[in-house]
């Protein structure tokens, strides 16, 4: 099978509405523009893979059961818009709080790439022309790390994350992208290719 690129998407604040360590499926709150930016990420041969930073859970916000719930949530929600993401990886961990077993310097908490990794080994994964989306300067970090493009989007943290790191995103951001939300994004690289 040929591979194909990734859009390795964040999850709050750009797929769904961050809401501080959102614990319960019912507290969900999906922006109708990324729906549209998932179908057209499908429709254009992308795997389409939700990469998360996930520490309520080791701050004990949360379980994993209840976070794979939240994330059955959103893969039925997209799939009922005719919209498909085919993984979701989250790092549950943090280095500072927890219990030991979630209170590691791992190796999968952005702007590390171990999620990434993760999908290369599970998908056949053409990384020169995948990207990654994010509303935090970490995420853009995470696109520097795996040296690939990075696009920002402004909804979520993004306004405030852009106006706080304009100075550095024009130095070593070079050939990355500020989109005002998902799906301006999407097409932005789209268009590129
Ligand atoms: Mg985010
Ligand atoms: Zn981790």
């Amino acid at each position: 099978m040929k591979k194909r690129p990734a859009a390795f998407l964040d999850r709050d604040g750009v797929i769904i509405r961050d809401s501080n360590y959102l614990s319960h499926p019912g507290g969900l709150k999906i922006y109708p523009n990324a729906v549209e930016a998932v179908r057209l990420l499908n429709r254009h041969g992308f795997h389409v893979i939700l990469i998360t930073n996930q520490s309520g859970v080791a701050r004990g916000f949360l379980s994993i059961q209840m976070l794979e719930e939240i994330h059955a949530a959103i893969r039925d929600l997209m799939i009922k818009n005719l919209a498909v993401i085919d993984e979701i990886y989250y790092c549950p961990h943090h280095p500072e709080f927890g219990p030991p077993h979630l209170r590691v310097q791992c190796a999968c908490r952005k702007p590390a790439i171990g999620m990434i990794n993760n999908a290369l080994k599970d998908f056949r994964i053409d990384i020169e022309h995948s990207f990654v989306m994010g509303d935090q300067w970490r995420d853009m970090k995470l696109a520097l790390n795996a040296g690939i493009v990075g696009v920002m989007v402004r909804t979520g943290h993004g306004r405030e994350e852009v106006c706080n790191h304009i100075p550095a995103f024009t130095r070593l951001m070079k050939g990355f992208h500020i989109a005002n939300h998902a799906l301006e994004g999407v097409r932005w690289i789209l268009k590129r290719r």
